[in-house]
């Protein structure tokens, strides 16, 4: 008997793994997180399964259908909403089950950040402006360890990309704007990938605003940074002719001798 902990996609049926259909395919309990799971990627399951919603549900109750399921010897798939090991509250289930001697795989998903940043069609690292991607939350009721303060993080100027967010965009400004400027590209992308999507962009300085004319509450990703409206990047050394890597010779090279390599 197993457990797999699965990433559903962040909407968008087609976005589910070929191995996680598979699964959901095989396995006679499914249970998922629901409203954020599609109903198509629950549709990959067999038709006498057992299909849950761990919505309501506490921790010692989706471990108890789990024992039933143990103690049934039939294969559970765990699913989750985007990749299952971002935001996923996935860790404390897995603890569970390894005191149960439960044993369990993973297969990721495709995260809601990247998902979103897909139907914005930016890349979030641009050579010399940002070349790295901070995943964090705002602080509402769950408390930000003391050094993940988001004032902090934004010392960095990273593109960001915030999780359960979305009801917290006047303190995301005010923690932000020190460090990006008022004027700092952001995009709202609620539900991406699913046909109620809707994108708001602005700035640091208006966002919250049109966010609240657009009436979006929940279900949301907030990217932030330059790199979501920069046009005037650098090109990355990866196609650049005057460099060579593993792959390719610089052009016009003869062979090794005068390269350079990048990787
Ligand atoms: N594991 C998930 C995140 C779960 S936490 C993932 O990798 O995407 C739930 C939060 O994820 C939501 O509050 C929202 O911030 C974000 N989210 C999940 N699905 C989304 C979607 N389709 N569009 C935008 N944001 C989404």
């Amino acid at each position: 008997m197993q457990v797999y902990i699965i990433g559903a996609g962040p909407g968008d049926p087609k976005l589910l793994t070929l191995r996680g259909a598979e699964l959901i395919a095989s396995c006679p309990v499914v249970l998922y997180t629901g409203s954020l799971v599609p109903r198509q990627v629950l549709a990959h399951a067999r038709p006498d399964a057992k299909v849950l919603d761990s919505s309501g549900m506490t921790l010692e109750e989706i471990v108890s259908v789990i024992v039933a399921a143990r103690d049934a010897d039939q294969d559970v798939a765990r699913v989750h909403t985007g990749d299952p090991l971002i935001f996923g509250s996935t860790a404390e289930q897995m603890r569970r089950l390894h005191e149960l001697g439960i044993d369990y795989q993973i297969v990721p998903g495709v995260s809601s950040f990247t998902a979103a940043a897909a139907v914005l069609g930016r890349e979030l690292t641009l050579p010399e402006l940002s070349q790295t991607i901070i995943i964090t939350r705002a602080e509402g009721r769950t408390p930000m360890p003391e050094l993940e303060k988001l004032a902090d993080l934004g010392r960095h100027r990273a593109t960001l990309a915030l999780f359960l967010s979305i009801t917290l965009l006047e303190e995301v400004a005010r923690s932000l704007v020190p460090s990006y400027g008022a004027d700092c590209p952001v995009a709202v992308v609620h539900k991406a990938t699913w046909p109620e999507q809707q994108i708001v962009q602005g700035t640091l300085a208006d966002i919250r605003e049109k966010v609240r004319a657009a009436g979006i509450r929940s279900q949301s990703m907030v990217l932030i940074g330059h790199v979501l409206t920069a046009e005037n990047f650098a090109n990355s050394r990866l196609y650049d002719p005057d460099f060579s890597h593993r792959f390719r010779a610089r052009v016009g090279a003869a062979g090794k001798g005068g390269s350079r390599r990048v990787d």
